[in-house]
């Protein structure tokens, strides 16, 4: 940290992506197919009335960049209405599967990378705004966010952040002074809403559907320089590019382990919405579990089909790497090695799930063969959706049951964890007791396995956040910012630094969804419409 933070207009921008890989030779934004290039230069469209709205101190200071005032060329240049020296606007093509079946060609809709630039620790990094009006893939769309969906997507991509997720950055909220057109139920009743504009940050925005594109148009040329591309400079160290898949799919097992864990669900796993980096990428109508249900999904959309709910998540990540395997198969063309790539996920799943679940219980690592601790775990889920318990107080409870009361089976072990319930009669008199019995279990294997309380509490500590960013909680900064205050979002900015730590000041944003927000649009379920 020893230089001084510099002005975004003093970066020294340094455009990878557009140096190395073909450019559409037509500058036409109009939306049309587009063949033979990575990408259009476009530029982004100006709006009337940019105001920075938030910005991520955090993020700002790995970039070695300074808050710009109200007026400066930054705040322009994050709203997309002045391209600063050394930019080089462009929407990048990819396509992909959506709900399961191939949409072709889709790409940077409304997503525009300005350039890119060094951060502080050496490492490369792409600003994306995401907002700012139409690319020749924009389809029959506007190229526009609404403020909801944008603070929604700054909010969670800074808190998974600071979550230990692997993630897509936002570095500045800016509301432009326009109003967007949405339908926002699907209910033939579009409304204005006022727009904005994320500026996202990640070392790269490349899905799975760049390559899908590629193949499904039969252009292997291009595919074998994307892979060259992608290979040499974001997973330096591998050459063999069957090293390269089975590498992304332990990435992208990993990243299942950690939604798992926290209780996020994307909402929208569609190929496109996977990155080649195994970063959470594209937040739009995710949400984090609140009552535990393995069929649970934010996103009124997939209601039906509950293709991307939470319990679906690691088995959609694994047909998404499928659809990957097809379309780097021209190059790689052995089929046993992606094979084996593919176990690769299922087994870094496996092991990560397994060791990530004894964290979150403070249990001892099981063996397989431990029929017992096998049940166990399978009996909690079970008893956690069998009256509606809040996933992220249960666990963080947890680690404050007293131990010996629950190896005697005492009532009271069950106290700490009466908060989690969200109906005033729950437990039920059967249910407490099918929890003293498994509490039981839980507290034996605690002491069979010998780790001292403090350890074990700090473990399941630095596992279990106490501090997400619910969608009522989201939604709340949302209203708020619309009407012009954004002391609600600085909050949960502070909020979401330490979400494991226990901080005093904040306790009112750890508690359940109240029950006004149980059924309010944008609380527990959206829409795609964003
Ligand atoms: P999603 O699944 O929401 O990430 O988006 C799927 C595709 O639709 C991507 O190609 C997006 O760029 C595009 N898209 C979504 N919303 C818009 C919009 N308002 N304007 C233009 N393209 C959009
Ligand atoms: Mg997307």
């Amino acid at each position: 940290m020893s230089t001084p933070p510099r002005r975004l207009e003093e970066i020294e921008f340094d455009n990878l992506f557009v140096r190395s890989l073909p450019a559409d030779p037509s500058p036409d934004i109009r939306p049309r197919q587009v063949r033979h290039a990575a990408y259009t230069f476009t530029p982004p469209t100006p709006v009337s009335a940019p105001q920075l709205l938030a910005w991520s101190e955090r993020l700002a200071d790995q970039l070695g960049l300074r808050r710009p005032a109200p007026r400066d060329a930054a705040v322009e240049a994050l709203a997309g209405n002045r391209v600063l020296a050394g930019m080089q606007p462009y929407a990048a093509r990819y396509g992909g599967h959506q709900f399961g079946n191939w949409a072709g060609q889709l790409g940077d809709g409304r997503a525009i990378t300005l350039g890119e630039m060094m951060d502080r620790h050496g490492q490369r990094q792409e600003l994306q705004l995401k907002g700012a009006g139409p690319t020749p893939y924009s389809r029959h769309a506007d190229g526009r966010a609404v403020l909801r969906s944008s603070v929604r997507e700054f909010l969670c991509s800074e808190a998974m952040f600071h979550l230990g997720i692997p993630t897509t950055r936002a570095l500045s909220l800016v509301a432009t002074g326009d109003t967007v057109v949405r339908d926002m139920f699907y209910d033939g009743r579009p409304e204005h809403e006022p727009g904005a504009i994320v500026c996202r940050v990640a070392p790269s925005f490349v899905r799975f559907g760049h390559f899908e594109i590629l193949t499904a148009n039969d252009e292997p040329g291009l595919l074998k320089q994307l892979v060259d591309w992608v290979m040499h400079h974001h997973y330096p160290g591998l050459s063999d590019p069957a090293d390269w898949f089975a590498e992304i799919c332990c990435r992208t097992a990993r990243l299942m382990v950690d939604w798992m864990r926290v209780g996020f669900v994307h909402g929208v796993m569609n190929t496109d919405n996977m990155s080649i980096l195994g970063l959470t990428i594209d937040y739009g109508p995710y949400g984090w579990l609140e009552g535990v249900d393995m069929m649970w999904t934010p996103n009124t959309t997939d209601a039906q089909g509950r293709r991307y709910c939470y319990g679906r998540q690691p088995q959609i990540a694994y047909w998404n790497l499928t659809r990957l395997a097809g379309a780097l198969a021209p190059l790689i063309n052995d089929r046993d090695a992606l094979d084996a790539a593919l176990a690769g996920y299922e087994q870094t799943f496996a092991e990560g799930w397994s060791r990530m679940l004894s964290d979150k219980l403070g249990l001892p690592l099981p063996t397989p063969e431990d029929e017992q601790e096998q049940a166990l775990r399978s009996q909690l889920f079970v008893l956690l959706q069998q009256e509606e318990t809040d996933f992220t107080i249960f666990f963080r409870r947890l680690a404050q049951v007293d131990v010996d009361a629950a190896l005697s089976g005492e009532v009271s072990a069950l106290d700490p964890l009466l908060e989690a319930f969200y109906s005033p009669g729950s437990p039920s008199p059967e249910h407490a007791r099918a929890w003293l019995a498994w509490l039981q279990q839980w507290a034996q294997r605690i002491r069979a396995g010998g780790e001292t309380d403090v350890s074990r509490r700090t473990r399941m500590n630095a596992t279990n956040p106490k501090y997400i960013v619910r969608n009522w909680l989201a939604q709340r900064a949302i209203d708020d910012a619309a009407a012009g205050d954004t002391a609600m979002l600085e909050r949960l900015l502070v909020m979401m630094r330490t979400p494991y730590d226990e901080q005093p000041g904040f306790d009112d944003l750890a508690g359940k969804r109240p029950e006004w927000a149980r059924h309010k649009p944008g609380c527990s379920a959206l829409s795609c419409s964003s």
